[in-house]
């Protein structure tokens, strides 16, 4: 392991300018998984995303396909659309929490019934290679491992990444397979409502 650079004196050659030195050391890079079956599902999981990117110290950097899958829960419920989106943030993992759970809130979500019909589910699966657990938040999101919903788009999005204790998102992939999982769409707009 190389050791770091110290950082040189204001004006010194080759230093990058302060802004952008700044930016790149702040900046983290988390998972989102999407979630709905309930409502306008496609115009929920379109502004939310939206929203997310619009959100002051986040950014929108990719977004995965959307896989169709069967609901698990009480009662007759429609399919779930499910994807994952990475994020490059400058907020702290509670800090994006806060945000998600507001826009949960926003969408109007229900929560009355545990694993009952939601018009949104946001779960923050990743930030950058922690691993914590207090009483708001645990990371990575303690069942990623076991939803293939969670896990096939993550994939998707990130083919070599790894969770932090080093489990290959891949191998829990082949490992899941795909039961469940009732078809997949490159983008919202293709999804079937
Ligand atoms: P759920 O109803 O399954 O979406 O769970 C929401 C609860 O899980 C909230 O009280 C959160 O504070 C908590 N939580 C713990 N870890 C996470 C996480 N990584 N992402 C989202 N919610 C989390």
């Amino acid at each position: 392991r190389l050791p770091r650079r110290r950082h040189g004196r204001a004006g010194a050659a080759g230093a990058a300018p302060p802004a952008a030195a700044a930016r790149m050391a702040a900046e983290s890079r988390a998972y989102v998984a999407l979630g709905a079956n309930l409502g306008d599902v496609k115009g929920n999981l379109r502004r939310t995303i939206e929203a997310l990117n619009a959100a002051p110290g986040c950014r929108v950097t990719a977004v995965s396909p959307w896989y169709r899958s069967r609901a698990i829960g009480p009662g007759e419920q429609r399919d779930y659309l499910n994807g994952v989106v990475a994020v490059a943030t400058t907020l702290t993992p509670h800090a994006l929490l806060d945000l998600l759970q507001a826009l949960e809130a926003a969408a109007g979500r229900e929560r009355a019934v545990r694993w009952g019909a939601r018009t949104l589910d946001l779960d923050l699966l990743l930030f950058d290679t922690l691993a914590l657990a207090d009483e708001r938040l645990t990371l990575p999101h303690p069942r990623l491992a076991e939803r293939n919903f969670v896990v096939y788009p993550l994939s998707d999005l990130a083919p070599r990444l790894r969770l932090p204790d080093g489990t290959a998102v891949a191998d829990l992939r082949a490992a899941l397979g795909a039961r469940g999982l009732e078809a997949v769409h490159a983008t919202l707009e293709e999804c079937d409502d």
